[in-house]
Formats: structure tokens, sequence, C-alpha cells
């Protein structure tokens, strides 16, 4: 299958981080998911902490989000006009997250991002974006620059394609480090129009902010009239009902959604202040549009999972994430192996080093061909990880005894790969 696919599709996957160049190896094609376990195409099952990169947080097939959706698809598929589903799940996000007060919805967390800058360029009349190195944004051309090193540096473009001038309006800074966003805002006096970050990020691996750090951002924001941008497309609706806000308590002026919310399926969200959300078209000049933004289908699964994650529900996520990074570092403590496994309520990962990591200079230290020893050998006996060292982990309400019994089983094994492994 990977070979048909590389014939007719760039390196034989439709998402960068679906192939194996970080770890080696052919990516295994899945044809059904269930509960916690994917099956691939050769019959081979596995425990998933992937979770579709965190939108299956009830697990695969849950039986009331495929129910939900088998209604919504029985009365058609895309009307092209407003629906009472978009309201609902707007109405839905509205009520769990305080700070949102109004909600536009989209079909990618790349586009949520990309318009929630746009919109904080339009509504502060400014060009500057601030980003921190090591934060994913999805692929929008202004936030792929993450290079760049040192306070206020003009950010290059990390891909081909993105121009000069399109990164030239982004700042990219350290993460953590709150005296390079100050001496951004002296460096570039009323030009800022907006800091984005991951409200904890976990595309570097999971690297929770300082203490203070989002506070920080927020006042720092304010103090300059920039507004400040949360991007919550993995953490919302996963690290607690309210996601990241409802752990750190930290106010936005915009955040960003995704992954959960769709349940599945392509659905993604903007929001935030209602002054600032009627800048948006048509209630205001700043334009955004989607042939299939809200889509039935989508806002349906996406309804029927949040209405599902009860308090009862992250409980038992958060036990079973307490479970696994007790068992992954009592395994890798055993084996010799330098680590530290870092957590963001129940999102975490690990990295192959002693010291604490605070910023992307940091997470890139680890030995990284430890983890591509650990992940094959994990991946041989049953356990799908992420294909990548700078992933978070996910895990589900649908993640039993069952399957932790069977990543325990894979553990004293990859562990000792990870041990043994050379660079
Ligand atoms: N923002 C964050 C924090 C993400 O983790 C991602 C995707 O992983 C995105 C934005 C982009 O979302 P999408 O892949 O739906 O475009």
């Amino acid at each position: 299958m990977f070979d048909r696919a590389s014939v007719v599709t760039p390196g034989g996957v439709n998402s960068p981080v679906r192939a194996f160049r970080a770890v080696g190896g052919t990516p295994r094609f899945m044809v059904s998911g269930a509960g916690p376990y994917l099956t691939d195409a050769d019959g081979r099952e596995y425990v998933d902490l992937v979770c579709s990169w965190g939108p299956m947080i009830l697990g695969h097939s849950h039986p009331e989000v495929i129910a939900a959706v088998q209604e919504a698809v029985s009365r058609g598929t895309s009307f092209g006009t407003p629906g009472e589903g978009e309201v609902a799940l707007a109405e839905e996000i509205v009520a769990r997250i305080e700070p949102v007060e109004q909600v536009r919805l989209v079909s990618s967390g790349t586009e949520a991002t990309m318009s929630a800058i746009r919109l904080a360029r339009g509504f502060t009349g400014r060009a500057k974006v601030v980003k921190f190195a090591g934060c994913y944004h999805g692929h929008v051309d202004a936030l792929l620059a993450a290079a760049g090193s040192g306070v206020a540096t003009f950010g290059l473009p990390d891909t081909p394609g993105v121009t000069g001038a399109t990164a030239g309006d982004t700042v990219v800074l350290p993460y953590n480090d709150l005296d390079a966003v100050r001496a951004a805002f002296a460096a570039h006096p009323g030009e800022i129009a907006c800091v984005i970050t991951e409200a904890s990020p976990g595309n570097m691996g999971v690297v929770p902010p300082a203490d203070g750090f989002n506070a920080g951002l927020k006042e720092l924001c304010a103090a300059n009239g920039a507004l400040y941008i949360s991007d919550e497309v993995m953490t919302g609706f996963r690290t607690s009902k309210a996601g990241w806000y409802g752990v750190d308590g930290v106010r936005p002026d915009l955040m960003t959604f995704g992954k959960v919310m769709g349940g599945g399926f392509p659905a993604a969200a903007f929001g935030g202040r209602g002054d600032v959300m009627a800048h948006l078209a048509p209630a205001g000049p700043v334009y955004q549009a989607g042939t299939l933004s809200g889509n039935p289908v989508a806002t349906a699964a996406g309804l029927a999972q949040l209405r599902l994650l009860d308090d009862a529900a992250y409980a038992k996520i958060d036990a079973v994430s307490a479970e696994l990074r007790s068992l992954v570092g009592d395994a890798l403590t055993k084996e010799g192996v330098a680590h530290t496994v870092s957590a963001a309520s129940n999102m975490f990962s690990v990295f192959f080093r002693d010291e604490p990591v605070r910023d992307y200079d940091d997470a890139k230290k680890q030995d990284v061909f430890r983890f591509t020893a650990f992940f094959h050998a994990m991946l041989e006996r049953g356990v799908y990880l992420p294909p990548s060292a700078f992933e978070s982990w996910f895990v589900s309400t649908a993640h039993d005894e069952r399957a932790v019994e069977r990543i325990a089983a894979a553990l004293p094994a990859a562990a000792r790969a990870a041990a043994e492994a050379t660079a």
C-alpha cells in the first residue's frame, strides 16, 4: 500500500507526520479502529497512543458518536446554509470556555490560527506577530517561521514557498522567556498585532508553560495594545472540560480550537472577545469564509463527543495518563536510560535526557536515537506511539486495564532497546 501511495502521493502520505521519516521504516496503513485499538491492513492490532493526534479522546468508533454521525448523514451531508448543529456546537463551546463570547467555525486548526491572526491584524491595524520557537500552529505561512535566534529576530522562512516578506512580519522568540517578549515589544513599539502561543505546547514534545508565563504574556499584550491568542487546537477540551484555560485561568483575547471538538471530523474554530469577533465579516470588515464551515456531519460528531466529556471522563483520562507515565518512567529507570517524562494535565511525552525541558533548544538536546529504538520495539509489540520524539502521546477514555497491560508488557523490552541503542 505504501508503494502504491508513494507513486501517487508525495512521500506516500497526506500529512508529513504520518510518514516514518523520523524513525525509519514503513508507515502502517490502518483499516479500522475500535476503542483504544487500531488494526492495520495486515490484520495486526495496536494499542493506539496517538488517537489521531488528539481528536479521538473517547477512543475509536464510540457508539454514541457513530450514531450521531449516522443520524446526521441520513439527512444530507452539506447544505451551504446556516443549520442548527453548528449553533449547538458553538453554544457548547461558549458555555464551556468563559472567555469565548463568540466563535466562528472552520474546518481545520490551520484555518483557525490563520483566521485568528488575520482578525488580530485587522482589529489592531498592526502587522507583526510574535510566536515561539517549537510551537506549531498549523501550516500557516506566517507561522512556519520558527527559525531565528535571539531577541526580536525577524523570522526566517522555515520552508521554501514562504517568502521573506511573509516571514518578515513574524518575530520568533524562545519559549518560556518573558524577557524576550518584553524586549520584542520594546524593539517594535506599536507594531505587534498579537502574541500567539500554544496554551501548553505539545509540538516540541510536551513542554508546559513555566509558572506565570501565560499570565505574563497576557499582561505584556494588554500593556502594549496587542492581542493574546491562545492556541488550544491540541489542549482544547482535552486537558480539562475548558481545555488549558480550565487549568491556568489566564484569559486570552482570542482562542483557537480543533481536534477534539470535531469528533474525528474536520471541524475547528476560533473565538474570544465579543468586540474583537465583531470585526469579522459579515458583522465587520475582516473577511473569512468556508464552503464546508459548520458542516452538519462534522458538527454532529463534535457535539456528540463534547457532550460525553463530563468530569468523570476527564478523571478517567487523567488517571490512565498518570498510570502510563509511571509505567514508562519505571521501565526506563530500570534500564538506566536517561529520560524525563514531561506532562501537562493528561498530555505527556518522554524526553530522552535527564535535565528538565523548558524550550525547543532543550527538547532538541535529547538522545533521539534512543526514542527511535524504543518506538520500533513498542511497535513490534503492538503499541502505536507517535513516530517522532517531539510529539505528545494521547490517551482516551477507552484505554482500559487490558490496553494498559498490553503497554506494560511491551515496555521492558522497549526500554532495553533504548538502553542498547547507539547514535
Ligand atoms: N495548532 C496546534 C497547537 C496544533 O497542534 C495543530 C495541529 O497539530 C494545529 C494548530 C493545526 O491543526 P490542523 O492540523 O487541524 O490544521
